[in-house]
């Protein structure tokens, strides 16, 4: 006896994904998008549709990099949504790229994951870099010819950024960078590298410094990408530092400045998890009411609906909540660590916890490769992880109910 086909129609023809996430979107959360916005969220969902969902299922099965994905949402202009013109960029909201990263993380949350750090590793740059080191960094990084990476983590400094071990050491021309990264997102292929090093570990954050490494100097090795739970089509991996040169016009901002170029950047890419959990909890969604259909046809029983009214109501809040907190950056870059950790907290627990429901509606269903539920929960644990994890956010959040019930009393 064979079961009903679960194939779903939303991995392999564009116009029925492009129809299916149509339906589902909320009016309530649309009102609030810009025209322009709006027009980026059609212009990544047909991308999405054309390239990212039919491919997503391949790539955790064989583990092979997103490149086709990547490049294709560069090719649609898409890979420098909040970049100015002159540097290669659309010069776009944050809300934007919020909704453009939902987008192509519901279609495929590898391709999200490597689309995000390509910006994570440019913007910094845009933050506290020079005129000739945005031109020569940035575009590149924007149009896909290069690829980014991040290198803040390392063995003995994960949470604890302050502790990191990687050291600068001032030379006649610039800096000898000597140390360990490790877990760093596209770091096996990366042409353009963002270091964090420490001038003097005994300054503790005010020694922390910025560079831009290129991927192909002496002293720079990668390790083999790590075998992972979820997130098959981005790679993760170790950079080993040996006295790598590095000019003088390479240092991000100034000596001792770094702390402040992380904390401003975690700001963009705590929206980027945000969006990728609301993205995935969409994506488990759309998932759980077409195999639901194929299992029982359109009228469900009770408890099944009041289950859907759950996630649907938990996926608009976490939609409102990206798109409040993301609009709020737009007009005030100031905007606290606790607010950012809030939306990152919330948002990428809604897409674990979304995943994890959709299994268990599916029962026996939810746990096949056919469905695609089973990845997306796989997908989503790191979400809850990278970008400071979620206790990390709650510790954040904390400080500032503190402050502000010393605050009140
Ligand atoms: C797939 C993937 C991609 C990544 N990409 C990048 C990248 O591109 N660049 C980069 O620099 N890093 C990257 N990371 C690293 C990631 O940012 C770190 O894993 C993360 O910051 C947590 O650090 P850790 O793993 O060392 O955990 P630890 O800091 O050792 O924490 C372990 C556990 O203890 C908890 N914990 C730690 N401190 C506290 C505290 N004070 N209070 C309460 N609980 C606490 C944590 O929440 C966690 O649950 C990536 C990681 C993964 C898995």
């Amino acid at each position: 006896m064979t079961g009903p086909d679960l194939t779903l129609a939303l991995d392999s023809d564009a116009g029925a994904y492009v129809a299916v996430h149509d339906r589902l979107d909320e009016p309530s959360a649309d009102v609030g998008l810009s025209s322009r916005e709006l027009d980026v969220r059609r212009a990544t969902r047909d991308v999405a549709a054309r390239v990212l969902a039919p491919l997503a299922a391949e790539f955790d099965r064989t583990h092979e990099f997103t490149h086709v994905g990547v490049q294709a949402l560069a090719t649609a202009g898409l890979g420098g949504l909040v970049f100015p013109p002159h540097l290669g960029g659309t010069g776009d909201s944050n809300v934007a790229y919020a909704v453009a990263m939902e987008e192509v993380a519901a279609a495929c949350p590898s391709t999200s994951l490597v689309f995000m750090t390509q910006m994570h590793a440019a913007y910094p740059i845009l933050l506290a870099g020079d005129d000739d080191l945005q031109r020569r960094y940035i575009p590149g990084l924007l149009d896909g010819s290069a690829y980014g990476s991040l290198g803040i983590t390392e063995p003995d400094a994960g949470s604890d950024v302050s502790s990191l071990a990687t050291t600068a050491t001032a030379t006649d021309q610039g800096w000898s960078v000597s140390g360990q990264k490790t877990f760093i997102t596209t770091g096996d292929r990366a042409d353009v590298i963002i270091c964090f090093a420490t001038v003097d570990r005994t300054r503790g954050r005010d020694g922390i410094t910025a560079f831009v490494l290129e991927g192909d100097w002496d002293g720079v090795s990668r390790g083999a990408p790590f075998a992972k739970l979820g997130m098959h089509g981005s790679s993760t991996a170790e950079l080993f530092l040996d006295d790598v040169q590095v000019p003088r016009a390479n240092l991000l901002g100034t000596e001792g400045a770094g702390w402040k170029v992380v904390m401003s950047s975690v700001v963009k890419s705590r929206i980027s998890a945000a969006a990728q959990g609301v993205g995935i909890a969409r994506a488990v969604y759309a998932r759980t009411l077409l195999t639901l259909r194929a299992l029982h046809g359109p009228r469900l029983p009770d408890d099944l609906t009041f289950a859907l009214a759950e996630m649907r109501g938990q996926l608009l809040e976490g939609r409102l909540l990206l798109h409040a907190v993301a609009r709020q950056v737009d007009h005030d870059s100031a905007v606290s660590a606790g607010q950012i950790g809030i939306m990152k907290q919330r948002c990428t627990d809604l897409g674990f916890r979304a995943a994890v429901t959709a299994v268990g509606l599916l029962g026996a269903y939810g746990d096949l490769a056919d469905v695609g539920v089973e990845r997306y929960l796989r997908d989503a644990k790191v979400t809850q992880i990278y970008d400071g994890t979620n206790e990390i956010q709650r510790l954040l959040i904390g400080r500032e109910i503190t402050r502000a019930m010393e605050d009140i009393l």
